[in-house]
């Protein structure tokens, strides 16, 4: 679904993203593991063109983006292509974003009716099947700031699947929450994997990235320092400095 061939991105003189490739097919999980400001976060906006880049591809579902100039002033070329691209790979985020006036159920609702148009609903119908998959089916009708944070990141997690899209980015979508609470955002993204849904994951969580992933990248200072198939991967080590990050995030 997802291809990034050979990317490139800088702030300024400062290269986050040196020549990366990642690639998710459809039905499977990729997690990006690394330490802080190794790029993953930047990565993951430049999958779905939040960010602009230098050089290299972007690929959604084979089809490459078009893009406009080079180098610094490079921008996503095809406005249509871009608005397509980025409402079929929802992100779901640290911090959940929730809006705070809305009720759950006018959030879960607002992109599909505002951005994509459909019909409010059918879109009604759907986001409270997707509230109750995520085991918080009875919270249509508050705010976000009555719910447990584990419970807003489900209703983000809601959110994203209401667009239907061909893939869900997660960036750390379990690190805000306490212990207890992040098992049952843990539990919700198990259930999607199982369920064969197309994601990229970054986090911190070892154990989720092991349970759920088909391929595991680890980043280091803007390139993939090594890669494959997580029981390889956390079990055997080739890189002293993944040896080190895992060792220190035990
Ligand atoms: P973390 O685990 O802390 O979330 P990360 O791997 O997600 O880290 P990024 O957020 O991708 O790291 O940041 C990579 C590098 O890019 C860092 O050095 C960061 O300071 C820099 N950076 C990120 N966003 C910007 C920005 N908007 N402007 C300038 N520099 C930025
Ligand atoms: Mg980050």
């Amino acid at each position: 679904v997802i291809e990034i061939r050979d990317l490139h991105k800088s702030y300024g003189d400062l290269e986050v993203l040196k020549g990366v490739d990642v690639t998710a097919p459809a039905g499977h999980v990729v997690s990006l593991i690394g330490s802080s400001g190794s790029g993953k976060s930047t990565l993951l906006r430049c999958a779905n063109l939040l960010e602009d880049s230098q050089q290299g591809d972007v690929l959604f579902c084979g089809e490459p983006v078009i893009w406009k100039g080079t180098g610094q002033s490079r921008h996503p070329g095809d406005h249509a292509q871009m608005i397509r691209i980025r409402t079929n790979l929802s992100m779901v985020f640290q911090q959940f974003n929730l809006w705070a006036h809305m009720t759950i159920l006018q959030n879960v609702m607002e992109a599909p009716v505002t951005v994509l148009k459909r019909d409010k609903a059918e879109v009604e119908e759907k986001a409270r099947a997707y509230l109750a998959k995520v085991g918080i089916g009875d919270k249509c009708d508050v705010y976000p700031a009555q719910l447990s944070g584990g419970q807003q990141q489900r209703a983000a997690i809601a959110r994203a699947l209401c667009m239907e899209p061909r893939a869900l980015l997660f960036d750390e979508p379990t690190s805000a929450l306490d212990p207890e609470l992040e098992q049952e955002v843990v539990k919700v993204i198990k259930d999607l994997a199982t369920e064969g849904r197309t994601m990229i994951i970054v986090t911190h969580d070892m154990r989720l990235a092991a349970d759920v992933s088909d391929h595991v990248i680890f980043l280091h200072q803007g390139k993939i320092e090594e890669e494959g198939a997580p029981d390889v991967l956390f079990n055997h080590p080739k890189t002293d400095r993944l040896r080190g990050f895992l060792s220190a995030t035990q």
